[in-house]
């Protein structure tokens, strides 16, 4: 599993300060985002239902209304909005933490975060997780290409 800062590829220079700052960026991102509420919204909204409704359900089923079901609805409960942040972190903001990486010129892959620097041209594709490959705006290419000049000189 991976925690907090770890969507940052290891072989990023970037120190605690700097990483703290690419996730808070990514956060604002990812608040930019309608979607991302909304999908919130909703996956709180039917996480609390379950566990309102759960025990009446298991009642009209079973018979069955002890204390055992109401504990129960509760963690299943606890499980869901654990899924649901997890899920959420995993498709939503690992990308936006992606994407800032990549306005700051680190060419890593959208989907897992790989770092592709030194990559030949002609390889299209991650070689973590197979997905194509985006190249970087030229903005930031020609950027990092004037660094390597003037390191040159
Ligand atoms: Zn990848």
């Amino acid at each position: 599993m991976r925690w907090y800062s770890s969507y940052i590829d290891q072989n990023i220079p970037l120190d605690t300060r700097q990483r703290r700052k690419l996730h808070k960026h990514a956060w604002s991102r990812w608040y930019k985002s309608p979607a991302n509420c909304t999908i919130y919204g909703v996956g709180l909204a039917f996480s609390l239902m379950v566990f309102m409704f759960l025990p009446d359900i298991v009642e009209a089923v079973f018979g069955y209304d002890t204390w055992p079901i109401r504990v129960g609805s509760l963690g299943v409960y606890l499980v869901l909005l654990i899924t649901l942040y997890l899920i959420m972190r995993h498709i939503r903001f690992a990308p936006c933490v992606f994407r800032e990486l990549r306005e700051d010129g680190y060419d890593v892959c959208l989907r897992c975060g790989y770092l592709l620097r030194g990559l030949g041209e002609d390889i299209e594709t991650c070689p973590e997780c197979g997905s194509q490959r985006v190249p970087l705006g030229n903005r930031h290419t020609d950027r990092m290409k004037a660094d390597t000049d003037d390191h040159e000189e």
